[in-house]
Formats: structure tokens, C-alpha cells, sequence
């Protein structure tokens, strides 16, 4: 006979939960308001070793200390993503809604591999794309799944191209059972283009770099070149990836002048909206992704400009059935039954066997809150940014890398008498003095072999006034 250990029947008491969950909410509301009233620092600077001393693995053997303690501690120590003077890195700050789903999700823990371990997820994860393939217009037919992050994305994507386009079974038979492949892919793309190529063994000449214009768009022009290139070196060109929003710059490629190209010579259009695919839900600003309903496969986060948490990516295409052919393999103890193409056992198309609940949050967000919320906060963003860009060409001492095609801009600061050949250590120094003061988070990049300093202005509650102090700081730091 055997009974539960009091310290596992206390772990998992609805009673206490309940009181940990009711303390937890009023906690992290606490923050909430806090944080977004610009009270305490964005970034609570400390170096990695801080962090070790004050987490460190020590781990009683009976239960000792209080959660909220704890918690509390984690707040404070943590990056404050939803501060209104976060302007950083493309990460969202989510929507309050969103993580009580993502509670749900981790206290049900439908793994949803098959269908029968999440029913209701695999439900809305269906539908939700669906959703999503009509907002950028894809056609009847298409379809997708959820996966763990952009770069997880575009390697299905990839995979499910290699397989369409190879002219062999390079998933059976490896990547030397035909020629050697490549994609043609612009030099503003994101890493993980490259590290997808390289992961399906194509080497260093799995991407064939395609050139960018002075904005950092692809140039259409340089595509027949760039395939040409490709061929002379012994190579299978398969599909040309494009971006809608660079990670650098957030430039969008020239969608249809690329979609006509792909048309012409029988090539995959890969579109990696990681960032901008959510550019198609602003009715003023879906013109710059105009040619993306033309795409065999499209990459969009969720959790960049949908305001989710990490991580809901959608790898949509334009033919569903392609989906299939991402990962063509069977697992009997799985997938039981004869038919391997049910849509209902996502797992057959996704990287990952096990999955959280990545539907529940975006479904659950856009049922209650409704799409205009989403559409709103795409023109507010994208409206910001550009009088933000304005204000910094007009200012005399700040220089505008490019205007902005949605939410990143980068730009640097230059003060009267500081030489041209100081510059880029300017902005490296005027950057660690802001994001270590904790006054603003905000990164660097390095374009035409000059540091810039770059923002992202994806936290929906930053102003104008903000912006104005961001530049007032960076004038007094100089
Ligand atoms: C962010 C980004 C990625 C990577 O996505 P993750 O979700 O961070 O893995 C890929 N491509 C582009 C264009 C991006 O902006």
C-alpha cells in the first residue's frame, strides 16, 4: 500500500495554490505598475557573476524560504521589458492576458505532440493560422503550424523547400544523394538563415549572398546575377529567401519584384517575417508587405509583434500539404494509424515532439481583446517610430542610418568638435553609459562598417516624450 508524502500532498494542495496564486497575481500587478510608471530601472545592471552569487544551487533538502521572496527578488533583478524606455531588443512586452495563458498552459501541460494529448490546443493552433494565413492573404489551402521561435521556423521552412524543390529525397538520402544545393539569401538576412543551411549539411555555400541597396533591401536587379554565380559554382538553387523587416534595419525586401523573379525560374519564395509579417494587420501600413500572399512560406513571431511572450512562432505556407514534408519521417509509437498526413497530430510537422500550449495565448488574446487592438498597436508603433526618425533628422547633432520601414531605427550621435574617426566609440561608450545607469535599454549594431546605435520601439506604452529624454540622455552621457 502505498500513500502520498505529506511534502508532495502539501506541493500539490489546491489550497495553497490558491493562496500562492492570489499573492503571485497581487505581486506581479505590483510590478506592473510600477514598471510601467517608469518607476526603478529598465535594465537592473550586474554583471553575470552578481546573478551566481545571488541564485546560487543551493538547494535545501526540506522545503524552506517563501516564494513570494524569492519571486520578488527575480522581479527586481530581472530585464523590465514592459518600462516604457525599453527600446531594445525585438522582444515584446507581453500582454498581461497573454502570460495568465501561458499559467494555463503550464498547469494543464497539453504536450499536444499528438492530438489526444491536446485536444483543445491543436484545435485553436488550427484555427489561429488559418487566421493568420488570411491576414496576409494567403490563399484556401494554405496552412502551418506553431513552432519555438523564428529561427526554429525558418528551418522548417527550409526543409519542407529542400524537399519540394531538391529534385531528390535529401531527407532520406542526405544531402549527397544529388547536387549540392543553395538558397539565394540577401546580406541583410538574419543568422539563423545561414545556420539553418549549414544544420542541413550545405556548407558555407548553402547561402549564395544576394546584394542589398543603400536602405538594406534586396536589389531585385542582382538576383539573376546572384543565381547565375550560384550555378557556375556547382550549384542546385532552390528558393530565395527574403526579409519582411531585417533584423538590423527592419528593411523589407521588394516582395513582388522577388515573388516575380521565384515565378520566372521555378524557384521557393521563403519570406521571414519573424519581425514584419505582422506589418499586414495595419490597414495603413500592409502596402510594404504587398507580394507576401505570393509566398510558398512565410516565418512569423508572434512573439515580436503580436505583444506575446516567448515563444509563438507560425510557419505558414501557401500549399498546407508542404507542411508535411518538413519532417518525413514516421514514429509508429506515435503517429499509430495508416494515415500519416492527419492535420490533427502537429508533431508530424514540427521540430518539436512535446510543445507547450503555444495556440492558447494568441487565440485567447485575440478572441477577448479582439484583432483592432493588434492593428492599432502596429500604426501607433510604426507612427512613433517615424516622428521619432523625423526628430532625429532634424535635430543637428544625431545622424539617421536610414529612414525606417516599421519600428527599428538606427541612428548615432554626433556632437560638434567630436572627429569622425571618435564616432563609432562614441556610441559604443554613450550605450553602456544609458543601459548601465538603467535609465534606458537599447542595443548596437554595425552598419557600412559604422556603429550605430539601434532601437526598437515595440513596447506599446513608449511616447513621445520618452523618445525626446532618450535623446537628452545620450546629449548629456556625450
Ligand atoms: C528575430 C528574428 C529571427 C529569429 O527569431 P527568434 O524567434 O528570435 O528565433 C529570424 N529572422 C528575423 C528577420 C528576425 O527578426
Amino acid at each position: 500500500m502505498s500513500s502520498l508524502r505529506p511534502n508532495l500532498a502539501a506541493a500539490y494542495d489546491p489550497e495553497h495554490f490558491r493562496q500562492l496564486g492570489h499573492r503571485l497575481v497581487d505581486q506581479l500587478a505590483d510590478h506592473l505598475a510600477r514598471t510601467t510608471r517608469r518607476e526603478g530601472p529598465v535594465l537592473p545592471w550586474a554583471p553575470p557573476s552578481t546573478h551566481l552569487e545571488h541564485f546560487p544551487a543551493d538547494f535545501p533538502e526540506q522545503p524552506s524560504g517563501d516564494l513570494s521572496e524569492l519571486l520578488a527578488r527575480v522581479l527586481d533583478a530581472s530585464h523590465h521589458l514592459h518600462h516604457p524606455r525599453y527600446v531594445g531588443h525585438q522582444v515584446s512586452a507581453p500582454l498581461p492576458m497573454a502570460a495568465l495563458c501561458d499559467l494555463v498552459s503550464s498547469l494543464l501541460n497539453n504536450g499536444m505532440a499528438v492530438y489526444e494529448m491536446g485536444p483543445v490546443s491543436t484545435a485553436m493552433e488550427h484555427n489561429v493560422l488559418r487566421w493568420m494565413a488570411g491576414v496576409l492573404g494567403l490563399p484556401e489551402g494554405s496552412g502551418g503550424v506553431l513552432t519555438s521561435g523564428g529561427s526554429a521556423g525558418n528551418l522548417t521552412a527550409l526543409l519542407a523547400a529542400r524537399q519540394a524543390k531538391a529534385g531528390y529525397d535529401a531527407w532520406s538520402g542526405g544531402p549527397t544523394a544529388g547536387p549540392p544545393l543553395t538558397v539565394l539569401v540577401p546580406e541583410s538576412a538574419h543568422y539563423c538563415i545561414a545556420r539553418s543551411t549549414k544544420v542541413m549539411g550545405w556548407g558555407a555555400e548553402g547561402v549564395t549572398p544576394v546584394p542589398v541597396d543603400a536602405r538594406y533591401r534586396l536589389r531585385p536587379e542582382a538576383l539573376e546575377d546572384a543565381l547565375a554565380s550560384a550555378r557556375r559554382a556547382g550549384r542546385r538553387p532552390i528558393a530565395v529567401v527574403a526579409s519582411a523587416g531585417s533584423t538590423a534595419t527592419g528593411a523589407f525586401d521588394p516582395l513582388e519584384a522577388v515573388a516575380d523573379f521565384c515565378e520566372k525560374h521555378g524557384l521557393w519564395l521563403h519570406v521571414d517575417g519573424a519581425h514584419g509579417a505582422s506589418t499586414a494587420l495595419s490597414p495603413r501600413y500592409r502596402h510594404q508587405v504587398k507580394g507576401i500572399e505570393r509566398a510558398d512560406s512565410v516565418v512569423w513571431d508572434a512573439h515580436k509583434m503580436m505583444m506575446m511572450p516567448a515563444l509563438i512562432t507560425a510557419v505558414l505556407f501557401r500549399d498546407g500539404t508542404r507542411s508535411f514534408e518538413a519532417f518525413a519521417q514516421e514514429a509508429s509509437y506515435l503517429f499509430t494509424g495508416q494515415d500519416t498526413r492527419r492535420w490533427s497530430d502537429v508533431a508530424l510537422r514540427t521540430l518539436e515532439c512535446t510543445k507547450e500550449m503555444m495556440a492558447l495565448k494568441l487565440y485567447t488574446c485575440l478572441r477577448v481583446l479582439g484583432t483592432k487592438l493588434f492593428a492599432d498597436y502596429i500604426t501607433d508603433t510604426f507612427d512613433l517610430t517615424r516622428r521619432f526618425a523625423d526628430r532625429l533628422q532634424s535635430s543637428g547633432d544625431f545622424e539617421l542610418a536610414v529612414p525606417p520601414d516599421c519600428n527599428i531605427v538606427c541612428f548615432r550621435h554626433t556632437p560638434r568638435g567630436v572627429p569622425a574617426s571618435e564616432l563609432d566609440a562614441l556610441q559604443v561608450r554613450l550605450r553602456e553609459s544609458l543601459i548601465t545607469s538603467g535609465d534606458f535599454y537599447l542595443v548596437q549594431t554595425t552598419l557600412g562598417g559604422r556603429v550605430w546605435l539601434r532601437t526598437t520601439l515595440i513596447n506599446p506604452l513608449t511616447t513621445d516624450a520618452d523618445l525626446d529624454a532618450l535623446l537628452e540622455a545620450l546629449r548629456r552621457a556625450a
